[in-house]
């Protein structure tokens, strides 16, 4: 993983806080809707989130990997990081994109 942003953490407690499963901009996203149930599979598993996911298979904490592979997200919707624990302990609010990660990329 190359494009890893080093102040967000890709970890279980991350995924379990972030609102992205649950954001207008991707809820109604088909490809997103397949990705989500194969994660929620893996995380039955026992070990390191980052052994068991591939960043193209994630639909979740997007700050921490950048954009979605998925085509179809309603990107006129309203993001919800700004309303997210990870969001405000990572200080997203002084990166740039502030958010809309899985549009606009990595929060540098
Ligand atoms: S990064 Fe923002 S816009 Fe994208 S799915 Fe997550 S909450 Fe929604
Ligand atoms: S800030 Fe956005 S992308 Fe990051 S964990 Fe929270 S909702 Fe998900």
């Amino acid at each position: 993983m190359t494009n890893v942003n080093k102040s967000v953490e890709l970890n279980r407690d991350n995924i379990n806080k972030c609102l992205c499963a649950e954001c207008p901009v991707q809820i109604d996203s088909e490809c997103s809707k397949d990705k989500l149930d194969i994660i929620n599979e893996k995380l039955k598993e026992k070990g390191d989130i980052n052994d068991l996911i591939k960043p193209e298979e994630l639909v979740l904490v997007y700050c921490s990997f950048g954009k979605a592979t998925c085509t179809d997200l309603a990107s006129r919707e309203l993001c919800k990081c700004t309303q997210c624990p990870v969001w405000l302990e990572n200080n997203l609010a002084n990166n740039d994109p502030i958010e809309y990660f899985c549009i606009e990329g990595l929060p540098k």
